[in-house]
């Protein structure tokens, strides 16, 4: 970790000509510079990381994106996996599950796992793809503002790697009934998620940095003064000077991407709250009614989440039943606990521990699409046991209660603003009544050592 002096703007005594950069979680706003190899900027305030070095260019990211566009289509061409009963076989990709769950009637689920399986990352790879090819050639996109703004959207809800631990799981638990094999997609699901983790890097922020620097953009540097406030754009990164007499929530146009923005966003408290109940609610019917049901020769039976981790655990599966249990159990229960505990802290005007609560709304925000795992396993499990008569998988009542558990909890952690925190610790720090709107621009994070 890299920490670095931080100095107020209205004491710094050159104006500067680099660009500023605000850390989302604290607030404060630094002054970018470039990265050697291997270098990371941390904000030293609430530690967290700034911006890293990346060695790769925009044909590299290019070459990076085709690629992913490609393995999404063999990935999703192929099965999955196999499975066969007596003599017969049953194949499905990510497709057949998601179209077999929407003709069984359970449209919530076919909608929530075929948007963040298929539809969602397709259009994430298309829009890269529409606004890296002409940054590459020199040119600026077309409609480049407003397709960062998709992509800024779209980001939170690609859910391809928690889509190949699906798979995984769905395979061993079936390999207790039939006999199953993996199929060709899921080498494809692999490589895409590999693909995709690496293009994650490529934030909005980090794209308009390199529209930047290829000077397709101008470069803003905003005016830091004593009559107004720095504030960070959540598009795109674009750090700007706002009014200070003006109300933190007041809505502003951002000056690079038209994006609105706030100083702190609006009514975060009521919202973030709002939010978590309804995800509290939720939670109840999702663990209380069963997620999947099978029919088959023996009769009818419904499965909830603790169940289904209870018989993975009992057929002698416990590495998979402790991987269920994480990611559908005690993950969505972290999650609402550490939201709770974020709201309550923020609501007493607690400006103690603020590195680790900073710590647990980062984890949050990691963890937010894990639980979904379950939600893929029980669309595949229908998809792969469809044996007319003899077998029938489908989803139970709970599985949609549960994907609206994981939206709703991950929309609370992002109506949160974690900066209002800091700001508490900031009144003590200035004397002046408006303190806590106080701006700060200070050095890049310089390298320890
Ligand atoms: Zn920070
Ligand atoms: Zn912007």
């Amino acid at each position: 970790m890299h920490n670095g002096a931080r100095q107020e703007a209205r004491t710094s005594p050159e104006a500067g000509t680099e660009p500023l950069i605000e850390c989302e979680l604290c607030g404060s706003v630094y002054r970018r510079r470039e990265l050697a190899p291997r270098e990371t900027a941390s904000c030293s305030r609430c530690g967290s990381t700034l911006w890293r070095y990346s060695g790769l260019t925009l044909s590299n990211w290019l070459a990076l994106a085709l690629t992913a566009l490609i393995v999404f289509g063999i990935a999703n061409a192929y099965p999955v996996a196999f499975m066969s009963v007596q003599g017969m076989t049953q194949q499905a990709s990510m497709l057949d599950a998601v179209i077999i769950t929407w003709r069984q009637g359970h449209w919530v689920v076919a909608l929530m796992t075929g948007l963040a399986g298929f539809g969602l990352p397709l259009l994430q790879l298309a829009v890269l793809l529409w606004v890296i090819g002409p940054l590459a050639a020199g040119r600026e996109p077309p409609a480049f503002r407003q397709a960062m703004r998709v992509l800024g959207l779209l980001r939170p809800w690609c859910m391809v790697p928690v889509f190949l631990l699906g798979v995984l799981v769905s395979v061993v638990k079936l390999a207790g009934m039939a006999s199953v094999s993996p199929g060709m997609g899921l080498a494809g699901f692999g490589l895409l998620t590999v693909l995709l983790t690496m293009l994650g890097r490529l934030s909005p922020h980090v794209i308009w940095r390199y529209a930047e620097s290829a000077g397709v953009v101008p470069v803003h540097v905003p005016r830091a003064g004593p009559d107004v406030v720095l504030a960070g754009c959540h598009v795109c990164g674009q750090v700007q000077a706002l009014p200070r007499d003006a109300d933190p929530e007041e809505t502003h146009a951002c000056v690079r991407c038209h994006a609105v923005v706030h100083y702190r966003k609006p009514d975060h408290l009521a919202r973030s709250w709002a939010l978590l109940i309804a995800a509290a609610i939720f939670y109840i019917p999702a663990n209380v009614l069963p997620v999947m049901q099978i029919r088959s020769l023996l009769g009818d039976s419904g499965h909830t989440i603790l169940g289904g981790v209870v018989e993975l655990w009992e057929t002698g599966s416990w590495d998979i039943a402790l991987i269920v249990f994480i990611a559908s159990v005690a993950v969505p229960l972290t999650k609402l606990l550490a939201m709770a505990l974020l709201l309550l802290t923020q609501q007493w005007g607690s400006a103690t521990s603020l590195r680790p609560r900073t710590r647990l709304y980062q984890l949050v925000e990691f963890i937010g699409q894990w639980s979904m795992l379950d939600v893929f396993v029980v669309i595949l499990l229908a998809a792969l046991a469809d044996f007319q008569g003899l077998m029938a998988i489908s989803a139970g009542a709970g599985a949609a209660a549960f994907g609206l558990v994981v939206i709703l909890t991950m929309l609370s952690a992002m109506s949160f603003d974690l900066r209002r925190s800091w700001d508490l610790e900031r009144q003590g720090e200035i004397e002046s009544p408006s303190s806590n709107f106080a701006a700060r621009a200070a050095a890049a994070g310089e390298p320890a050592g």
